[in-house]
């Protein structure tokens, strides 16, 4: 899912962060709600988005922008997007709709990885070695 020298070539993309009073350079989520969004296509994107790994960790949670829950701290990649981890929450709860390009990324993504080729002979000669 990761590939630390891929990631090194680029910026990571940021994604899911949105404006403040502050800030209005960013969007405001509820400006992307779709509300006939596919759900099953909701549910994918929200999986994968759940699914990111660690990239920091910040102090105390964020509040969703929609309706106030508590909604994560921490910051999740997969080594292209970089999305604060409640993201999938927007996703999933409120339909808040992400590019149609990051879409495509995830079914390249996912397509890639259901398509591996897969070599078992590492396993077998290491299992035994600990
Ligand atoms: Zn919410």
């Amino acid at each position: 899912m990761f590939e630390p020298t891929e990631a090194a070539d680029r910026p990571v993309r940021l994604l899911g962060f949105w404006g403040t009073p502050e800030n209005r350079t960013l969007p405001d989520p509820a400006g992307l709600v779709d509300p006939d969004w596919d759900e099953a296509q909701r549910l994918w994107v929200a999986d994968y988005l759940a699914h990111g790994l660690v990239a920091g960790n910040w102090m105390g949670a964020s509040r969703c922008r929609l309706c106030s829950r508590a909604n994560g701290s921490r910051d999740l990649t997969d080594g292209h997007y970089l999305w604060p981890e409640g993201l999938a929450h927007y996703v999933l709860d409120h339909g808040v709709r992400l590019p149609a390009e990051f879409l495509d990324h995830i079914e390249r993504r996912s397509r890639a990885l259901e398509e591996l080729e897969r070599d078992g002979s590492w396993w077998q000669r290491n299992a035994a070695r600990t």
